[in-house]
C-alpha cells in the first residue's frame, strides 16, 4: 500500500485517481494483516485495486466523473466490489474516467483529461481511462471499470494492458452507476490474464438485486485450459486489410495469425456484412437508453442544484441538468431523446433494434464454425490529446466514436471479450489485440488469451 501510495503521488499528473484513500487502505492492509496471522484471509487478500468512478462503494463520494453528483455519497456497495471486499481486496481510489462512461478518451471527465503514461501527450482512451493508466503506470495491482461499448478493453489497448469485458448478465449491474443498461458490463483492467481472470470469477454470479444476471455456474477461470485439438479462430478481414486501420496495427495483428496458424489452428478471415451498421445502431440504442436513465439526475434527488428561485421546478430541472451535465453527455441525452421521440420511435429506436437482432444473428453464425473471433482492438495507438475532440475535428463527434468501431460488436451481443497487449509501433505506443467467444465461454477466453500472452 505504502508503495501505491508513493507512485500515485510521484504520477499525479496523469490524472488516474480522483480520490485516493489512504488512511483506509492503510487501516484494511493492517486488518488483512492480522487475518493473515490467523489464518483467515480471502482470496484477494493484499491485492490493491482501484476503481472506476461509476462504482457505488458505501461511504464514499461517486460522481461518474461529472459535476452533476457534486457531494453524492453512495448509499450502498455495488454487489461486485462488495465480493472483492469479501475476499479482502484493498481499494486505495476512485478512478477518473469519462463523463458518465461516455467517451473513447478520457477527455470528458469534469475532472479534466487522463494521460497515457507511454506518452503524457496522448490519452489513455476511455471510458475508464483511469482505470487502465492506473494499472499501466504501477499505481494499483489491478482495477476494475464498465464497458458499454469497449471502455475496458480499448483503454487497455492504448495503455499496454489487460482488459475483459465478459458476457452481458455475468457479473451483476447492482450498484454500477448505468450508461446504456442493456450493454453495461463490468469489468476489470490487470498486468496478467491471470489476475483478471480471477477477479471475473469473485465478481460474477447472480445476484438478487440485479434480474439480468445469469445463473450460469461460474468456473475457475484463471484455471480454465484451452481444448486439446486445433483450435477454429476466425479474423475480421477489415482488421488486417482496412487501410482505415494504421498499418502497424494491420502488421501486428497479421503476425499474431501467422503464429496461430503456424501453431497449427485453423484461422480464417470473415466479413461482417453488417460492420457498416454495428456503430450506427450502438449510438442510437445507448444514446436511447441513456437519455432515460439519465433523467433521473434532476437538481432534486442527487447532487448538484442549480441557483434558482424555488418556485420554479421547470427552471431547476433545465438549470440543474444545463449546468451539471457537460457537452457530451448533453449531446447524447439529446441524441437519445430524439430516437426515442413519438414520432421518430420507430425510424430509429425500432429500427435500430431490429438491426441489433440482424447483428446477433450474423455473429452466431460466425460462432456455428469458429470458437473465437480476433481483430484489432482499435484501428489506431493512443491519439494525441485534444485530437478528436470536437473543436479540431472540426466539430465532428463521430471522429470520436469510430475508435470504438472493433469494440461495440461485443456489446452489441452481449459476448465476452478480451484485449491483451499486442507489441508496440514504432513510437513506443502500445497495440492491443482482441479475441471474442460465444455467451458465457469466459474460460475458453481466458484460455487463449494465456496462451497467447
Ligand atoms: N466509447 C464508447 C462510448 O462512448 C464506449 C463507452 C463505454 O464503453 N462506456 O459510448
Amino acid at each position: 500500500v505504502e508503495q501505491y501510495l508513493v507512485r500515485i503521488d510521484e504520477q499525479r499528473h496523469l490524472n488516474a485517481f480522483t480520490e485516493v484513500y489512504a488512511d483506509e487502505a492503510r487501516q484494511q492492509a493492517d486488518r488483512i494483516d492480522h487475518k493473515l496471522a490467523a489464518g483467515t484471509a480471502g482470496r484477494l487478500a493484499g491485492m490493491v485495486i482501484g476503481i472506476k468512478d461509476v462504482l457505488n462503494y458505501a461511504g464514499h463520494s461517486v460522481r461518474a466523473g461529472s459535476k452533476i453528483l457534486d457531494n453524492f455519497t453512495a448509499q450502498f456497495t455495488a454487489t461486485a466490489i462488495q465480493r472483492l471486499l469479501d475476499e479482502d481486496v484493498i481499494i486505495i481510489g476512485r478512478q477518473n474516467c469519462d463523463e458518465f462512461a461516455m467517451g473513447s478518451s478520457n477527455e470528458s471527465s469534469f475532472f479534466g483529461p487522463v494521460r497515457n503514461a507511454a506518452d503524457p501527450n496522448r490519452v489513455p482512451g476511455g471510458s475508464s481511462g483511469g482505470s487502465a493508466v492506473a494499472v499501466q503506470a504501477g499505481l494499483c495491482l489491478a482495477s476494475i471499470g464498465s464497458d458499454t461499448g469497449g471502455s475496458v478493453r480499448q483503454p487497455a489497448a492504448f495503455c499496454g494492458v489487460v482488459g475483459l469485458k465478459p458476457t452481458y448478465g455475468r457479473i451483476s449491474r447492482w450498484g454500477l452507476i448505468a450508461y446504456a443498461s442493456s450493454f453495461d458490463c463490468i469489468g476489470p483492467i490487470a498486468n496478467t490474464v491471470d489476475d483478471a481472470a480471477l477477479l471475473l470469477e469473485i465478481m460474477a454470479g447472480p445476484d438478487d438485486f440485479d434480474s439480468t444476471v445469469s445463473s450460469q455456474p461460474v468456473q475457475p477461470y484463471a484455471q480454465a485450459q484451452l481444448p486439446d485439438r486445433p483450435l477454429r479462430i476466425a479474423y475480421l478481414r477489415d482488421g488486417v486489410e482496412s487501410t482505415g486501420v494504421d498499418a502497424r496495427i494491420r502488421e501486428a495483428t497479421q503476425r499474431r495469425i501467422d503464429e496461430l496458424r503456424a501453431a497449427g489452428h485453423t484461422v480464417e478471415p470473415v466479413d461482417l456484412s453488417l460492420l457498416k451498421y454495428l456503430l450506427p445502431t450502438y449510438y442510437i440504442l445507448t444514446t436511447a437508453e441513456a437519455s432515460s436513465n439519465l433523467s433521473r439526475f434532476d437538481g432534486v434527488r442527487y447532487g448538484y442544484r442549480a441557483d434558482t428561485p424555488a418556485m420554479d421546478l421547470l427552471a431547476l430541472y433545465k438549470k440543474s441538468r444545463t449546468e451539471g451535465f457537460g457537452a457530451e453527455v448533453r449531446r447524447r441525452i439529446l441524441l437519445g431523446t430524439f430516437a426515442l421521440s413519438a414520432s421518430y420511435y420507430d425510424a430509429y429506436y425500432t429500427k435500430a433494434q431490429q438491426v441489433r437482432r440482424l447483428i446477433r444473428e450474423e455473429t452466431e453464425r460466425v460462432f456455428e464454425q469458429y470458437d473465437f473471433l480476433l481483430s484489432p482492438t482499435t484501428p489506431t495507438p493512443a491519439f494525441q490529446l485534444g485530437e478528436k475532440t470536437s473543436r479540431r475535428s472540426g466539430d465532428d463527434p463521430l471522429q470520436m466514436y469510430l475508435a470504438d468501431i472493433f469494440t461495440v460488436q461485443a456489446n452489441v451481443v452481449g459476448y465476452p471479450a478480451v484485449s491483451i497487449p499486442n507489441g508496440t509501433d514504432s513510437n513506443g505506443l502500445p497495440i492491443g489485440i482482441q479475441l471474442m467467444a460465444p455467451p458465457f465461454a469466459e474460460s475458453a477466453l481466458v484460455a487463449i488469451a494465456k496462451a497467447m500472452s
